[in-house]
């Protein structure tokens, strides 16, 4: 517990900053069990670091809640106060909604318990996880959920946005398998919300994002996976990009379900699984996932385009799939990304993304296409707000670069890039991919015909808008 001897200025919701006395903050601390932080206390650096550096924010309170009921305690305060609230998962949104300048944040980091019932097929998961230990805690079981392929991001917020991976195909965006959700909501209440209990704010979670109120508390359905999948990394020169890149397609308009891929272009990295010799260099590569039987001969039409750099396409733990590209994303690198939601490849799509990529200007940067389609289209009645059902890919341009070095030229490209792919979109965008320049006309563009019916769940469930610090949804007036 923190002994409050100063006052603290906390920016306020009304734009007007807020003084809080030493014994209001005593207040909140008496009323939690978990640590409350100020700027030089041991573990703040850890806590308000977030994945891209270039978003980078800093509060002026960080709350780690121990418990739902911590969390109800910090947002009636916040609410009370008129403070300004930003909540974090795991940190990895590349908008940095998870910290807001001068605010008060809720990191959930502390809340980390997972439980699996194998029988039931369901995880319960706490926020403050990711993805990596649920992937671990349900294969121990032989069981998987749809999470995200770089195991260090947060499941909170992969989920509220609506989540994909490897799986994805088969089982649908991440929401797609929510069966329940504890939420505390703008007047502190912790609430369940599922198909029967508040179901227009469950359907609002699954990929409203957190603007409904923060989810203390994710039930999970599960599938048997795994343990072993085929997977990895097949990587030929980019010389021969455009050949590589017609045999993607080609694959992935034929593959199963079980099978997911994507494709990448981009200057090798100095990974060891490269040859040194190609260090640098322009390389196209395809990485896929196969979860089914058969692999050998759905994966036969990639690997006869023959000559490879490498093939490092193995029989591998599910786990260690999850887990490959972690290395390739650390924190605190500066990162601009630009992507759409795509309904096929075209040739005069697949011609802007490769001369994009060609004239790529970081070493670090990667133009990628993930495979989706399969699961997510299967439309069903009252499946979430998450949309976007007739995206069959997700495309676009990765900017990534050293702090320090100069943005314009990685931004430029990224956003070059982008405008050329555009026509091609579905009109749709991943809300989870927005920047923090993003409008509310794109965010309004992720959800389509859904926006109308989350501004009036938002409008019942939080009217004061106190979860603003997000990809925001404003109230219906
Ligand atoms: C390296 C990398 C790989 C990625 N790969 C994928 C992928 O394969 N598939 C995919 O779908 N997405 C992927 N993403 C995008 C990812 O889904 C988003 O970055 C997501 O926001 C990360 O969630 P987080 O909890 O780490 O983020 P945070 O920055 O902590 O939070 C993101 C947002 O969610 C809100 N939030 C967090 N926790 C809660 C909560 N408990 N209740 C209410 N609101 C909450 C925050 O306030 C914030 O607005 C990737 C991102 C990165 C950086």
């Amino acid at each position: 517990m923190t002994t409050a001897t100063a006052t603290i200025d906390i920016a306020g919701l009304d734009g007007r900053h807020v003084t809080l006395a030493p014994e209001q903050l005593s207040d909140l601390d008496s009323r939690v069990q978990g640590r409350l932080l100020r700027p030089g206390d041991q573990g703040w650096n850890d806590a308000v670091s977030i994945w891209n550096g270039m978003a980078a924010r800093l509060p002026a309170l960080l709350l780690q809640p121990a418990s739902a009921h911590d969390v109800a305690a910090a947002v009636g305060f916040a609410r009370d106060h008129g403070l300004l609230l930003s909540i974090k998962g795991g940190g990895h949104n590349i908008a940095g909604t998870s910290m807001a300048d001068e605010g008060l944040t809720l990191d959930l980091s502390r809340m980390r318990e997972i439980s699996v019932d194998p029988q039931a097929r369901l995880a319960q998961v706490r926020p403050g996880c990711l993805l990596g230990e649920v992937d671990q805690a349900t294969q121990a079981h032989g069981l998987a959920t749809v999470l995200g392929f770089v195991s260090e991001t947060g499941v909170a917020g992969l989920t509220l946005g609506g989540g994909w991976g490897y799986l994805a195909r088969r089982f649908g965006f991440t929401v797609d398998n929510l069966a329940e959700v504890e939420v505390v909501t703008a007047d502190g209440a912790i609430r369940t919300a599922n198909h029967d209990q508040h179901p227009e704010l469950f359907w609002a979670v699954r990929g409203g994002g957190g603007n409904f109120g923060v989810v203390t508390r994710f039930t999970f359905r599960l599938h048997e996976v795994g343990p072993m999948i085929t997977g990895g990394l097949i990587v030929w020169s980019a010389e021969r990009a455009a050949e590589v890149l017609a045999a993607y397609r080609d694959l992935t308009e034929s593959a199963p379900r079980e099978l997911t891929a994507a494709a990448v272009v981009r200057l090798a990295p100095p990974a060891p699984f490269l040859p040194q010799v190609w260090h640098g260099k322009p390389i196209a590569g395809i990485q896929v996932c196969h979860s089914g039987a058969n692999a050998d001969a759905d994966l036969a039409p990639v690997r006869a385009l023959g000559s490879p750099i490498v093939d490092l396409i193995a029989s591998r733990p599910y786990t260690a799939m999850q887990s490959m590209l972690n290395a390739m994303e650390p924190k605190w690198l500066h990162r601009y990304w630009k992507a759409e939601f795509l309904p096929r490849l075209s040739s005069e799509f697949l011609d802007a993304f490769r001369s994009t990529a060609m004239r790529v200007t970081s070493p670090l940067s990667q133009s990628v296409i993930f495979h989706l389609a399969g699961a997510i289209n299967d439309h069903e009645d009252d499946d979430g707000a998450v949309g976007n059902r007739d995206a069959h890919y997700i495309g676009g341009f990765n900017a990534t670069w050293p702090p320090g070095a100069a943005a314009d030229p990685h931004v430029a490209w990224a956003r070059d890039g982008w405008e050329r792919i555009r026509p091609f979109s579905t009109g749709g965008n991943y809300v989870n991919f927005q920047l923090a320049e993003d409008d509310t006309t794109r965010t309004a563009a992720a959800y389509g015909t859904n926006y109308q019916r989350l501004q009036r769940v938002k409008a019942t469930y939080d009217p004061g808008n106190l979860f603003r610090v997000n990809r925001n949804i404003p109230p219906a007036t």
